[in-house]
């Protein structure tokens, strides 16, 4: 086991890698916590749940929503939760993004931790502090910045994942080792299959070696003004195409972090071999560097979203594989990626 700290203004959480779900009381500080779970997590681990109160929630990315917030303040006020209660979010990033936006708001806030049961909340979601909820369409529209006492990763509670989930978790792991870790990069192109095969010692490394990356960015920059912003590598686009396509977060975000990749080759900062290198280890691992997508409804997705800053976007480019820079880049230049894309120019085809 390998623990990791975070340490942000809102307080300092322990990144518990290769923990299990079995020792969760050796974790937390009160002896009958509050569970918040979703049916799916529920039906699956319930009887390695430690004796706590239990509330169950809807599963999906739907139910993010000020509504099931809404429903676990109640059930909270029901069981008299008091301010010296301690939630435990077991889930995906949706149940410990609302487990942690709960805990930051119920009576002003109460103690909590997470059980990350997905790869993409162990590596991504339920790193950093961020909680929130989604509202009128957009991801993450209401939140709160607060850390997690422990977030305890069970490799074990990934086997059960469908293949997709695991291949969504990998893209983050790709975009931590493309902004800032060049050898993780190097690791995952020669540890792809094993990678996909689920290997213990594989994964193990891949996970603590990108949560090392993302505390390091989170403890110089937790409120995103600088460094922070580097997590967002292929998520412009990626939440452009994730919202108007539908397609998955994960391989929204690979096919995001090629077309950011272009640009940053179109813009003089990347070589056209490095780029290459990036889509081909997304292929590998079986994410798409390409989606079919509506040009000018991902542009208007990307023009509503709440990281613009006038006209201009905060855009992370690549400058090598793990090194990456923030630019301000106009609407109208995303406009002519996303265009040139879809009249797919060989000029920029990586
Ligand atoms: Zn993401």
């Amino acid at each position: 086991m390998k623990s990791v700290q975070v340490t942000g203004s809102s307080g300092q959480s322990t990144i518990l890698i290769g923990e299990r779900l079995e020792n969760l009381m050796a974790c937390c500080p009160v002896k009958l916590p509050v569970i918040i779970t979703d049916v799916n997590v529920y039906e699956r681990y319930r009887q390695v749940f430690p004796p706590a109160e239990v509330i169950v929630i809807n599963a999906g990315e739907k139910e993010k929503t000020l509504d099931t917030v809404r429903h676990i303040y109640e059930q909270l006020l029901a069981l008299e939760a008091d301010r010296g209660c301690f939630l435990i979010g077991i889930g995906g990033g949706m149940v410990c993004d609302i487990t942690g936006f709960a805990a930051t708001t119920y009576m002003r806030g109460v103690r909590f931790g997470f059980v990350a049961t997905s790869l993409l909340c162990q590596v991504d979601a339920g790193i950093g502090g961020k909680n929130g909820v989604n509202l009128g369409g957009y991801k993450n529209m209401v939140g709160t910045f607060g850390q997690p006492e422990f977030v305890i990763c069970d490799p074990c509670l990934l086997k059960s994942l469908p293949p997709v989930e695991i291949r969504c978790g990998l893209a983050e792991i790709v975009k931590h080792a493309a902004i800032a870790d060049k050898n993780l990069f190097s690791y995952l192109e020669t540890h792809y299959d094993r990678a996909l095969a689920l290997d213990a010692r594989v994964i193990e490394k891949l996970v603590h070696d990108s949560v090392v990356i993302k505390a390091d960015i989170v403890n110089r920059d937790e409120r995103e003004t600088g460094q922070r912003r580097k997590l967002n590598f292929g998520h412009t686009f990626g939440h452009g195409i994730e919202k108007t396509t539908g397609a998955s977060h994960g391989e929204a975000v690979s096919a995001g972090m090629v077309l950011a990749c272009a640009l940053s080759v179109k813009k003089g900062s990347l070589a056209a071999r490095d780029a290459r290198r990036v889509s081909a280890l997304l292929e590998k691992l079986g994410l798409p560097v390409r989606l079919e997508f509506n040009g000018a409804a991902v542009l208007d997705a990307i023009r509503k979203d709440k990281k613009r800053a006038g006209s201009q976007i905060h855009f992370v480019l690549l400058r090598s594989i793990g090194e990456a820079l923030v630019e301000k880049i106009s609407i109208e230049e995303l406009a002519r990626i996303l265009a040139v894309r879809q009249q797919d120019d060989p000029n920029i085809s990586s």
